[in-house]
């Protein structure tokens, strides 16, 4: 498969599966209006055109069983994603109110229950606030189609890697590193990032690493982490303390408990930030898990912190994505990088490109 790839020492494979533009978000529900989706299927054929202008071979995603997405997430939040959209469609809901999405209305908090177990909701549009935690990730018709083919995106990359390949990049979509072991939001619905490192840690490297640019917080990731001893997360993003999604984790006093102390470090930025310190900090990460001794890295490669991005107030250039690459690549082990956010389509594809550049070298 990677026979015809081109002799640049930059090149890097690129998975993708036509599947994962499947998902058409539209009408997501923030603050009570629906509004219209960013993270839309056209960003699939940017970065497909940028990559291939840049030279990296396209490959087709292959199949993979559940085994390693099963270790990420409970087994309901998978079969939640898998029917529930059928379930919604076969209920009153669309005919009532001529909503076709999957969207929950209530959400039972620990705060709501106030130690009361919780029961399986059987009204599902009730269950939906059971596995959804916000109103701006819809469950349409394609959606787990797209997410199950994003996976498997994340898996063939490692794959990849495994077949000797240095670095392999993963365009999925969508993303997925807001999705904790049970529950789904920020946009995202399979957390592919924590997929790859689980598949590395399969693969047999000891110690993996996910460093996340995503402009923001990978609360998800960070979530499935968190006690583990083997799998450090790092990430630099916008401070949720400065009024930013996730809003109430990514706190630079998050540092992993349990057996997972010392391997989660948060770098908060402010508002604002630019190259500069943009630049120092994924530096910081990368010095970080090469002190951690890692073995196999995973980069959570969001370009929304680029400065035309309407999703954050980070001021990224690319070439500073460029510099990120080149920081991520030094640190020489195999690494997966898996497209996360990233939504202004005229710059999109050229901030992936600019940081793949880097990074294969
Ligand atoms: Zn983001």
């Amino acid at each position: 498969m990677l026979t015809n790839m081109p002799s640049s020492n930059a090149s890097v494979p690129v998975v993708w599966s036509g599947d994962t533009r499947l998902h058409v978000p539209g009408a997501e529900v923030w603050v009570g209006v629906p509004t219209p989706g960013t993270e839309v299927p056209e960003r699939v054929d940017e970065v497909l055109g940028a990559v291939r202008a840049a030279g990296h071979p396209v490959v087709e995603a292959r199949g993979h069983d559940d085994t390693v997405l099963l270790r990420v997430h409970d087994a309901a939040l998978v079969e939640h994603l898998r029917t529930v959209h059928d379930e919604w469609m076969a209920s009153e809901i669309p005919e009532l109110v001529g909503q076709r999405k999957v969207v929950p209305y209530a959400f039972p908090t620990e705060a709501m229950l106030g130690g009361l177990p919780a029961h399986r909701a059987v009204a599902v549009h009730a269950r939906a606030g059971q596995f959804g935690y916000d109103t701006m990730t819809l469950v349409g018709a394609g959606t787990w189609a797209a997410a199950r083919a994003a996976v498997d995106c994340a898996l063939t990359a490692v794959d990849l890697v495994g077949e000797g390949a240095q670095v392999a990049y993963a365009l999925c979509r969508p993303p997925g590193h807001h999705v904790t072991r049970a529950a789904y939001g920020g946009s995202c619905y399979l957390n592919n990032a924590a997929v790859a490192a689980e598949a590395l840690r399969a693969a047999g490297h000891e110690r993996v690493a996910v460093i996340d640019v995503d402009a923001h917080h990978g609360n998800g990731t960070a979530a499935i982490f968190y006690e583990r001893g083997d799998v450090a997360y790092g990430s630099v993003h916008v401070d949720p303390g400065a009024g930013w999604f996730p809003h109430y984790v990514g706190f630079a006093d998050e540092t992993g408990t349990g057996a997972g102390a010392g391997t989660t470090l948060n770098l908060p930025l402010a508002p604002g930030s630019d190259d500069g310190v943009w630049c120092r900090s994924v530096e910081q990460l990368a010095a970080w898990v090469a002190a951690l001794g890692v073995e196999a890295l995973v980069v959570s490669l969001g370009v929304d912190a680029a400065a035309d991005d309407p999703e954050s107030p980070l001021l990224v250039t690319a070439d500073g994505y460029r510099r990120a690459g080149a920081a991520l690549g030094g640190l020489g082990v195999p690494t997966v990088a898996v497209q996360e956010g990233g939504y202004h389509l005229p710059s999109l594809g050229g901030l992936v490109a600019a940081c793949l550049e880097a990074l294969g070298e």
